[in-house]
């Protein structure tokens, strides 16, 4: 199975991926968890994405196509991936098709999650993260057993620098105008599945499964 999560911050895209990656024993390619990845580690990479994350911008185009070009090529990647935040520009979509094409690649779905704004802020403000697992948590919707730790691992719960309101403002505005795009050119390909983002997390995951098969 060849995936793509299409959907504005806060949708559900990275919740949806790690139970669909689960069910299907693919590779879950964020390039959202790439770019925090590089962060932490302190790579050069990290410091110039870093730049733009912290904006609520887009990181430009060709650091994120060769990122995915190299994953792509990774021997897991072989029966199938989950792509979660990529592309989100046309030109990576375009840049994203001559390289499946070149692998003799067809993607299978592009998932297009869509939830109304307020809904995309509340979600993205109460959103928490484990710091050792990256497991994905929201203070209201989808709490941890005890406030402030990791379910799986017991690790510590973290708020991203990019989900203050202003940035998650911001970014919603930047999704408006270059990714939504995105939809249109994916349904001219036939490719796209719109689901009802609104839904609870576990009714949602059904809806696509049964979509999916
Ligand atoms: P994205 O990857 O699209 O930015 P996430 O998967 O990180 O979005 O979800 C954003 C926040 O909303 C998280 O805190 C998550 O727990 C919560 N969430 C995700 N899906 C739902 C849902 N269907 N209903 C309620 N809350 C959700
Ligand atoms: P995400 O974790 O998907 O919400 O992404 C967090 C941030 O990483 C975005 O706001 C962008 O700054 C950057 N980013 C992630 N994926 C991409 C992409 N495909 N193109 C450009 N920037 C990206």
């Amino acid at each position: 199975m060849r995936l793509v999560l299409l959907g504005p911050p806060g949708a559900g895209k990275g919740t949806q991926a790690s139970a669909i990656v689960k069910k299907y024993n693919i590779p879950h390619i964020s390039t959202g968890d790439i770019f925090r990845a590089n962060i932490k580690a302190g790579t050069e990479l990290g410091k110039k994405a870093k730049e733009y994350m912290d904006k609520g911008l887009l990181v430009p185009d060709d650091l994120v196509v060769s990122i995915v070009k190299e994953r792509l090529a990774e021997n897991d990647c072989k029966e199938g991936f989950l792509l979660d935040g990529f592309p989100r520009t046309v030109n990576q979509g375009e840049a994203l098709d001559i390289e499946l094409e070149q692998m003799g690649l067809k993607l299978d779905k592009v998932v297009n999650i869509d939830v109304e704004r307020e809904v995309l802020i509340e979600r993205a403000i109460g959103r928490r993260i484990c710091k050792s697992c990256g497991a994905t948590y929201h203070i209201k919707f989808n709490p941890p057993k005890e406030e402030g730790i990791c379910n799986v691992c017991e690790g510590k719960l973290f708020q991203r620098d990019d989900d203050k309101k202003e940035t998650v403002e911001r970014r919603i505005e930047v999704y408006q105008k270059q990714t939504k795009p995105l939809i249109d050119y994916y349904t001219k390909k036939r490719l796209i599945l719109n689901v009802d983002g609104s839904k609870p997390i576990d009714i949602l995951f059904e809806e696509i499964i049964k979509a999916l098969e």
